[in-house]
């Protein structure tokens, strides 16, 4: 399915799913020495440590770099952005200042996240601009750089509309169109926006649609917006051993107990914990918090900033537990994750194997733990036939009581610092680390993750440091200034 493409034109229509395993199983069909790419960009590949495409990018970029139309689906953090970002690039004319694609991403974080990304993989080009254009950022600014020109755009549904109306972005030079996320950017409601960006797009264009799901709704956009697509889809398969499942019969009542006694038997440093609604959600983190966890949530209720808040202190590893519904968790990709906790069963198979795949990244193991409660049993049966497996089930006394004496709580290892001031006053991650490390006189391993946003500045440090951190940060300085520094800590245990 590489080197023997029809060219797109000719193709017949086909959105039957493509199976590329086949040819994911060598080592040669997975150098991206393949492709056809510049030596410039096979270079800066291998200096990020890209040594070999994933599944999806095998499965893909093939058939992307021969001008397809595709409809991508493969889970969280399997590699997808460069699938399209690579792409995107190599029809790219850097001496062109025309917009000559636009990704379009459901939140101002993801298209963040997919900006760097695209930043990194054009390194080897000079001098490409990618713009990222969100809501809650005001326009102003936004136009005035797209006046200075940019090769590729990055943003949200709603505002991409919004400058298209003010005719501050012109379109008529695109020749590359992403959905990213196209399941959540639907469920968010974002139909008619998409609809309106894609008639703003020449209809000589390539379209490229990504999505961890397939629902019907994704079917109806293709149809109306891509041209006879080639449709892959990844199943998701665990690699055996990684992810340890367990499964315990719960009543209804006890759940979130039992969520308390894994949380203090297995300890696990990051758990995400799913709950089926947002109603349930919120009464997990009273419960988990009632019990001295530290624990926050994730829901579709938060603003931006409150929502980066939560990601960053969980991310650092300051937040022992995030509850979240499917929706709200869509899209997030967290490195270390120890646990996942399915605290109701969720109806939906493929829901189930999207959530448990969180845990037992790249070379760690992980746990997924599922409570059912007795009129969910059907459920289980559902998804042991999808997944071809027995599950193993556990009896619930075989967990430590939650209040046992000798355990200590279980606590993050690390606690987040909110700095006052961000990119805007050209704080960098090395000033922070400077002043924690020098005068301050910490070691580099007591300090964790910095994370610069536009205004403000968050660094984990490590627990026990966490107050004479905070003391001495606020009386040093940061670029010539008294630093103004709080502890983020919505439950101190
Ligand atoms: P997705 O969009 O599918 O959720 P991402 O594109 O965000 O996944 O990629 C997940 C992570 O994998 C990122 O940190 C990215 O830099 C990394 N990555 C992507 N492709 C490769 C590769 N071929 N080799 C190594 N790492 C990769
Ligand atoms: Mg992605």
């Amino acid at each position: 399915m590489n080197s023997t493409c029809p060219a797109p034109t000719e193709s017949p229509r086909n959105d039957a799913p493509v199976t590329a395993q086949a040819d994911v199983d060598s080592a040669a069909a997975l150098s991206f020495a393949q492709l056809p790419l510049a030596p410039a960009t096979l270079t800066n590949l291998e200096q990020l440590g890209y040594r070999q495409m994933t599944p999806i990018q095998a499965a893909s970029l093939p058939l992307a770099l021969a001008g397809h139309d595709l409809i991508a689906q493969a889970k969280t953090g399997s590699g997808k952005t460069a699938a399209f970002a690579l792409s995107l690039l190599t029809r790219l004319n850097p001496r062109n200042f025309a917009v000559q694609a636009l990704v379009l991403c459901p939140t101002r974080e993801l298209a963040d996240q997919v900006t760097q990304e695209i930043r990194r993989l054009a390194r080897g080009e000079n001098n490409i601009k990618v713009l990222t254009l969100c809501g809650g950022s005001p326009m102003r600014p936004q136009s005035s750089s797209l006046e200075h020109g940019a090769h590729v755009v990055v943003g949200t549904p709603g505002r991409i509309m919004d400058h298209l109306q003010r005719h501050s972005l012109d379109l008529a030079q695109l020749n590359t169109l992403v959905l990213d996320e196209a399941d959540r950017m639907l469920d968010m409601g974002f139909f008619d926006d998409i609809a309106f960006v894609a008639k703003a797009c020449p209809g000589e264009r390539q379209t490229l649609l990504f999505s961890a799901t397939y629902p019907e709704s994704i079917a109806g956009l293709s149809r109306q917006f891509l041209r006879q697509p080639q449709r892959i889809t990844l199943a998701e398969q665990h690699e055996a051993g990684k992810i340890r499942q367990r499964f315990y019969e719960v009543e209804n009542e006890e759940k979130f107990a039992v969520v308390g006694q894994l949380l203090n038997h297995y300890r696990p440093v990051s758990t995400l914990a799913f709950c089926n609604t947002r109603e349930q959600c919120r009464a997990l983190l009273q419960v988990l918090r009632d019990e001295g966890f530290v624990a926050l949530a994730l829901h579709g209720e938060l603003e931006q900033r409150e929502r980066d808040q939560v990601l960053v202190q969980f991310a650092n590893r300051s937040c022992s537990v995030l509850v979240a519904t499917d929706v709200a968790a869509r899209g997030l990709d967290i490195a270390q994750l120890e646990a996942v906790i399915n605290v109701d069963i969720t109806p939906d198979p493929e829901v189930h194997i999207h959530r448990i795949g969180r845990t037992g990244r790249v070379d760690q193991a992980g746990w997924a733990f599922s409570l059912v409660s007795g009129n969910q049993m059907g459920r289980v049966t559902e998804i042991e036939k999808a997944q071809g497996v027995e599950f193993e089930w556990h009896p619930l006394n075989e967990l430590k009581p939650s209040h046992s004496e000798a355990e200590k709580p279980l606590l993050p290892p690390m606690v987040t610092l909110l700095i006052l001031g961000g990119r805007k006053e050209k704080i960098r991650p090395g000033d922070v680390l400077g002043a924690l490390t020098g005068e301050a006189g910490f070691s580099k391993e007591q300090i964790g993750k910095i994370n610069v946003t536009e205004s403000t500045t968050y660094v984990a440090v490590a627990r026990d440091i966490a107050r004479e951190a905070l003391r001495k940060l606020s009386a040093g300085s940061l670029k010539g200034k008294r630093a103004k520094v709080h502890l983020l800590q919505d439950t101190a245990p």
